[in-house]
């Protein structure tokens, strides 16, 4: 067996009966197992077979054309790269076209990436005007010294650099800017009545659905990862998640592991939970899935929701969420093995 099976995440998926294999690596001496994994955001768990079809066939290319990058023996920076521009491309995740909307009306998008062999980044926040914001974070990272890029300094970086830009209306779904509507008349609600204030505003329904992140382990033995979103429904203009936010919602070191996080991104950058996965692999040798687990927790505990996917430098996976109401749109592809995608039903 070329992979050693290490546990199987118990459960009911769409996509598979029983769930992946899942960390799947090898610390075979010497050998490297390249691997592309991707999450597509967090949402409710009564997610519908049609819902969950929508969002696969998607996800599905975004892993071949990561795939693609490793086959060739590309690198996990061009590998990552790949899978989350086929996502911010297609209207039906929140990153690029199809980005939620801010309190405003406008769509502004956040996107970083890091490089695990040099540990160099780049992110753009609060950007409206760029096609591909990862292509921004590289950009950042390629061609600044900086990490960090927001606001009009971005889309000016971008257009100067040749980067595709946009219309505001090119991002612009009618379901986007229906669930602003609902969250703007919901949180109208909660501030009113009395009673409506004793129930939760549930920042997980559909409408927040996807995020995306893309983490690679390269032949190289090289880790990279990436995330991208248009951040939370009605979030206030100017709010900065913790998708660019380097440590909080990505991060990469060949010594370690490879992160993206999605989920309620103000608690994610309290946690530094993309950092903690790595520091726990790291000085506290959990595996990659516990490490996962373990700041999935510390999440949880300060009233946040959504999931993290890793990878670890032998190629091991993890993928935690917070499993009470939330399921996570998650996928993985191995060199030669056909990409599979998943959404957790629950356990029975
Ligand atoms: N983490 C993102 C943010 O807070 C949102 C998400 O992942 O759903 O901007």
């Amino acid at each position: 067996m070329r992979y050693e099976a290490l546990f199987t995440l118990k459960g009911r998926f769409y996509g598979g009966e029983s769930g992946p294999a899942r960390a799947n690596g090898c610390e075979c001496a010497g050998e490297i197992f390249p691997v592309i994994v991707i999450h597509g955001g967090t949402s409710g768990l009564d997610l519908t077979k049609e819902e969950f079809k929508i969002r696969e066939e998607p996800m599905k290319k975004a892993l071949l054309a990561g795939q693609a990058v490793l086959e060739k023996g590309g690198s996990a920076m061009d590998a990552v790269t790949a899978a989350i521009m086929v996502l911010e491309d297609d209207p039906n995740f929140n990153a690029g076209k199809g980005a939620v909307f801010t309190a405003d009306g406008f769509n502004e998008l956040d996107a970083s990436i890091m490089d695990g062999s040099t540990k160099k980044a780049g992110a753009f926040a609060m950007a409206r005007h760029i096609k591909n914001p990862i292509l921004g974070a590289r950009l950042v990272m390629d061609k600044t010294w900086h990490t960090l890029v927001a606001g009009e300094g971005a889309d000016k970086l971008a257009k100067e650099n040749g980067l595709e830009m946009v219309d505001q209306k090119y991002f612009f779904t009618q379901f986007r800017y229906d669930a602003l509507q609902k969250a703007k008349e919901k949180q109208k609600l909660l501030l009113d009545s009395e009673k409506a204030k004793k129930t939760s505003l549930n920042l997980h329904e559909r409408p927040y659905l996807g995020t995306v992140g893309a983490i690679a382990l390269d032949q190289n033995g090289n880790l990279a990862a990436a995330t991208s979103t248009g951040g939370m429904t009605n979030k206030m203009t100017g709010r900065i998640g913790d998708s660019p936010i380097i440590g909080s919602g990505t991060y990469a070191d060949n010594d370690s592991v490879a992160v993206s996080c999605t989920g309620t991104g103000d608690i994610y950058m309290r946690v530094n939970a993309a950092h903690e996965v790595s520091a726990l692999y790291k000085y506290k040798t959990q595996d990659v899935q516990k490490a996962a687990e373990d700041a999935i927790a510390q999440v949880k505990a300060l009233g946040g929701s959504g999931g993290i996917i890793s990878i670890d430098k032998n190629g091991h996976t993890g993928f935690a969420w917070t499993k009470d109401k939330l399921g996570m749109y998650h996928g993985e592809a191995r060199l030669g093995a056909k990409p599979i995608v998943y959404w957790p039903l629950g356990e029975k």
